[in-house]
């Protein structure tokens, strides 16, 4: 294929679902990526309540419901010891389209997304990567050069949309990429077998040297993601198997629960993560998922966000596609930026806050005091999290005023 309407950069779960939503509204659509799936991802692998809407809507959910763990909230533990537990399920009565979040392998996960977009029709072709975008005289995208076992190839679109993850070459050809200054941070990420102790609530551990998530995935597996300052980076010159294994075991709570656990999986290594496109377009071009904006994996909602990104693109990438003028072309995109401000603005608010707590420990361990008291506070906060309880819920100042009490 060597002229498409829509060329899609990068087979993860944004890349899927915008794949799967364009060739459902009539968009004949390629996807690359430069992997062979089943591919692993660095990912704490936790999927909100409310992705499961998205999953549904795709026909994936069943399939991975099969293979998952499901988790019915998460227990934050503070560097004081206090405990933040919060629910899906509560009394705020807001519900997910699930009550349950999944603990998924991202082998599986983004397998079968990709599975299910190539059976709404696109074509995929793995081992193809994106090395430069073409333009014209007007600095329009006009599609992209691929590289594949056969050799360089350009393929052109009248969109290109950039779902390539943090260090998308779409965004950085484009100068579009902008890596936040706040937080640096950066993560090991490794599966263990027989962790003692796991439940059904994924665990985050805030110390103050990072904090480490565990949370139970596919086949028994524990998922152990550590998190740390970038600064603390120089510190892995032992290797990062060696890191990770001694930070966890310098965790009073923690060593003990690993004494008899067995890590399956090389530690993977990632970051920093922050950053934000100047903008999530330009002309003949989109930007979703990690391409367009991530802030740290604490919330992790990551993969909502691009199932979610996916889903709310496909009206604008028709109406770009279908344009007749320049104008309209570029106000489809304007559409695209406002719709995803919309969606995400409440949402981006409250992990800045949480990421402010996370890195000021003093803070961390307030909010930890009054959310161990105030049970119903921390299940309105996991479920803002969870993406089905609306930002606002916690963001009006009656609700943000009990943090201080
Ligand atoms: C430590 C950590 C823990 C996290 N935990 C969670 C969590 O528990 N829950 C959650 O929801 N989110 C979590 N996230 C965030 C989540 O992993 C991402 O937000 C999510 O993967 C974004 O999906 P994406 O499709 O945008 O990008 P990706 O999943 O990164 O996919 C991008 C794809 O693009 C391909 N690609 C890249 N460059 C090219 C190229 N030049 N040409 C062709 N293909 C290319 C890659 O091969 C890849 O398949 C975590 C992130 C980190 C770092």
């Amino acid at each position: 294929m060597s002229s498409v309407p829509v060329l899609i950069v990068g087979g993860g779960p944004a890349g899927s679902s915008a794949a799967w939503h364009c060739a459902q509204a009539g968009l004949e659509v390629c996807l690359v990526d430069r992997a062979r799936f089943p591919r692993a991802k660095p990912c704490a692998e936790y999927v909100s309540p409310e992705g499961s809407r998205i999953l549904h809507a795709m026909g994936a959910l069943d399939t991975l419901e099969q293979q998952a763990a499901l988790l019915t909230g998460m227990v934050v533990h503070a560097p004081s010891g206090a405990r933040i537990h919060g629910e899906f399920v509560a009394r705020h009565g807001f519900r997910g389209f699930r009550d349950k979040g999944l603990g998924i392998r991202r082998e599986i996960l983004d397998t079968v997304l990709l599975e299910r977009a190539r059976a709404a029709g696109v074509t995929v072709l793995e081992d193809a990567k994106v090395e430069s975008l073409t333009q014209d005289g007007t600095g329009r995208v006009t599609g992209a050069v691929v590289r594949t076992a056969d050799g360089l190839r350009t393929i052109t679109a009248a969109l290109v949309i950039g779902a390539d993850g943090l260090r998308s070459v779409v965004s950085r050809r484009l100068g579009l990429a902008h890596q936040s200054r706040w937080p640096r941070r950066v993560a090991l990420v490794a599966h263990y077998r027989g962790v003692a102790g796991m439940g059904s609530l994924g665990e985050m551990h805030v110390t103050r040297t990072g904090y480490v998530g565990l949370a139970q995935v596919s086949g028994g597996l524990v998922n152990v993601a550590l998190v740390v300052p970038r600064r603390l980076a120089g510190a892995m010159r032992e290797g990062t198997d060696a890191y990770l294994e001694q930070w966890l075991a310098a965790q009073p709570s923690l060593a003990p629960r690993f004494a008899g656990a067995q890590r399956v999986t090389p530690v993977r290594a990632t970051g920093p993560f922050a950053s934000r496109a100047t903008r999530p377009w330009a002309p003949g071009a989109m930007l979703t998922g990690d391409a367009a904006d991530f802030f740290d994996p604490f919330t992790g909602e990551g993969i909502y966000a691009g199932l979610r990104g996916g889903e709310l693109l496909a009206e604008y990438a028709v109406a770009a596609v279908h344009a007749t003028s320049r104008t309209a072309h570029v106000r489809a995109l304007h559409g695209y930026e406002r719709a995803r401000r919309a969606t995400f603005a409440g949402k981006w608010r409250v992990e800045h806050l949480i990421g402010l707590a996370v890195g000021m420990p003093p803070l961390l361990n307030h909010a930890a005091r009054v959310l161990s008291r105030d049970r119903d506070l921390a299940d309105l906060l996991i479920g803002v999290t969870g993406d089905f309880v609306p930002p606002s819920a916690v963001l009006r100042p009656r609700t943000l005023l009990r943090f201080f009490a």
